[in-house]
């Protein structure tokens, strides 16, 4: 696929098959708010506008904390905190004011940094349908990704659906690719909490097997795609034929099958 300047991060966010790519995406886009929030943004009055009204979610401040400095984090929760104050509590004690406790809602529940990310998930989204709907070399991307999030499978649809999302044509067609690939997923959760599950004997067994390092390098060798091809082939065989998976517990996206 030739790149553009707004198809290089996408190309560079399918390229690792590591996850899923969405996930991906909004860890780079919560990363780069968080770093640009405390950094470059600071004292960018339109930006203090906006944290001081929105605030942020407990997990985009803690992510604030680790990556920015004290001082520009204490300067965004002071003004945010003097914004609190001022306009959702109330200057004298009296009957709660209904209106007022909405207000004092709607900003607990907004975030700065949630806001930005997922405005420039839809962005990206689009990107990912116009570059699918191309038949190009993406589209074999698309399909070599390990798996999709359930909660990415959700919001990809309802994007691909609505206004600016897949043609209504192809849509049909996307889904099949998505939707393949987020069963992928749950089925090898299922595997995996049943391999979980499986007797300590079989599974010590299966362990050593794993730690045999002729065993490691024969699958290193072929890719962990292995793992993932097999998988799916693997719900195609016939039932009785003996098969053993075994997973990297410790890495969801690593593991490989053995069919004896
Ligand atoms: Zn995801
Ligand atoms: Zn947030």
């Amino acid at each position: 696929m030739k790149e553009t300047i707004v198809t290089i991060p996408i190309n560079d966010l399918f390229a690792p098959k590591d996850g899923c790519p969405l996930c991906r995406m909004e860890r780079m886009l919560e990363q780069q708010y968080c770093e640009f929030v405390t950094g470059d943004a600071m004292m960018e009055p339109s930006v203090r506008v906006e944290t001081n009204k929105k605030g942020f979610c407990h997990r985009h401040f803690s992510r604030m904390t680790q990556v920015g400095q004290k001082l520009p984090n204490a300067l965004i929760l002071e003004s945010h905190l003097i914004e609190i104050l001022d306009k959702h509590l109330p200057k004298k004690p009296g009957k709660p004011d209904k209106k007022a406790l909405e207000g004092l809602g709607e900003m607990l529940s907004s975030c700065y940094v949630c806001d930005r990310v997922d405005r420039d998930m839809h962005h990206l989204m689009a990107t990912v349908f116009a570059e699918w709907a191309k038949d190009g070399a993406f589209r074999k991307t698309f399909q070599e990704q390990p798996y999709i999030c359930l909660n990415h499978y959700r919001l990809m649809m309802t994007a691909a659906s609505g206004k600016g999302g897949v043609p209504s044509k192809r849509l049909p067609e996307f889904h099949a690719d998505a939707l393949a690939l987020t069963k992928t997923g749950i089925k090898c959760v299922i595997v995996q909490l049943k391999m979980e599950n499986c007797a300590g004997g079989r599974r010590g067994r299966l362990h050593r097997l794993w730690r045999c390092s002729s065993f490691q390098n024969y699958h290193q060798r072929r890719g962990r795609r292995l793992f993932w091809q097999s998988l799916a082939r693997s719900q195609k065989r016939k039932r009785g034929r003996r098969l053993t998976i075994t997973i990297d517990v410790s890495n969801f996206s690593q593991g490989h099958v053995v069919i004896w």
